[in-house]
């Protein structure tokens, strides 16, 4: 480690120790000036986990999402603005499984100093999760695109808020109820969609695996050319390989993915018609964050039905 980043480490860390001290001296935020105890500050990090407060909770806590659309969690690092976010938040939602592979030790230490944090992951049973080597125990983090995964970890978050915040404890539970309906809801439509598709054709290539649970619940292979994270770059013989199975199965279409350079994609498909079979890009997927905000993708179930009208069409 060079003495400079030695040097900026020490600086954030004293930043991070000052705004600690701030925020106890203000007794946390927990009481107002008029004696009413304030909102819950949630932290989350994704926007996945961004909707699902929102969906959870409405307006009844302070809700400061750190990453927003288009944004590639795995390579996410937290800046100063989402340090003073972090240490001021009565508790933080992140996904865990090293999906915030940038923020795995920020999330440590604030743990161990006593902070609230809640990695949604924890809710999942290991039978459920998907292994990303047989020799380790890491798993595959895009735990969302199981939707019986997303509804385990609704009811985990509803539970937490209920706990901190008993006074809204009806809302949190009727609001829990209700999207559990329609998150089963769209397994319906997710299903429906895809009972159209030819089982021969329910073959899903990307530029990183991200649809491992999707692929596991209804029924898809999934292949992705960089792997579990984006943080490994593809090799040649990923894009050799990928290139010679797809032109084999004569797979229509391939997809890129909104937080993931398309460049990737576009070599493999150079690479598939190079061996005289031609490739479709299928259209834009959104794996690890969601659309803008205001649009219908901008929530977990809208960018769900969006992902999976653009699959099937482009595949059948
Ligand atoms: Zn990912």
């Amino acid at each position: 480690m060079t003495g400079k980043i030695m040097f900026r480490r020490n600086v954030l860390w004293l930043f991070i120790i000052l705004l600690l001290m701030v925020s106890c001296s203000n007794g946390g935020g927990t009481a107002g000036a008029d004696g009413k105890k304030g909102k819950v500050k949630v932290v989350t990090t994704t926007t996945m986990l961004t909707d699902l407060v929102e969906q959870l909770a409405g307006n009844e806590v302070e809700l400061n999402g750190l990453m927003g659309p288009g944004v590639d969690p795995h390579l996410y690092k937290a800046g100063e603005g989402d340090v003073s976010k972090l240490f001021n938040a009565d508790i933080i939602i992140y996904n865990g499984l090293h999906l915030e592979g940038k923020m795995v030790d920020l999330f440590g230490k604030m743990k161990k100093q006593g902070k609230n944090t809640l990695a949604v992951a924890d809710t999942i049973p290991a039978s459920k999760l998907i292994p990303v080597d047989a020799s380790s125990n890491h798993y595959d983090p895009h735990i969302w695109f199981g939707v019986s995964n997303w509804k385990m970890v609704a009811g985990y978050v509803a539970r937490k808020l209920m706990e901190m915040d008993p006074a809204h404890k009806e809302t949190y539970r009727r609001n829990l109820e209700k999207y559990t309906g329609e998150l089963d809801e769209l397994t319906a439509y997710i299903r429906n969609r895809i009972s159209g598709l030819p089982e021969s054709k329910r073959v899903l290539i990307t530029a990183h695996d991200a649809f491992g649970y999707f692929g596991k619940e209804f029924g898809f292979e999934v292949r992705g050319l960089q792997g579990i994270s984006t943080m490994s770059e593809a090799g040649a013989a990923d894009v050799k390989n990928l290139a010679a199975f797809i032109a084999q199965r004569k797979i229509p279409a391939l997809f890129i993915e909104s937080s993931v350079p398309h460049r990737t994609i576009e070599a493999l498909q150079a690479a598939v018609n190079a061996k005289g079979y031609r490739v479709k890009i299928g259209g834009e997927l959104f794996s690890d964050a969601l659309g803008n905000p205001g649009t219908p993708e901008g929530t977990y179930i809208g960018m769900y039905k969006y992902n999976i009208n653009t699959i099937v069409n482009a595949l059948k």
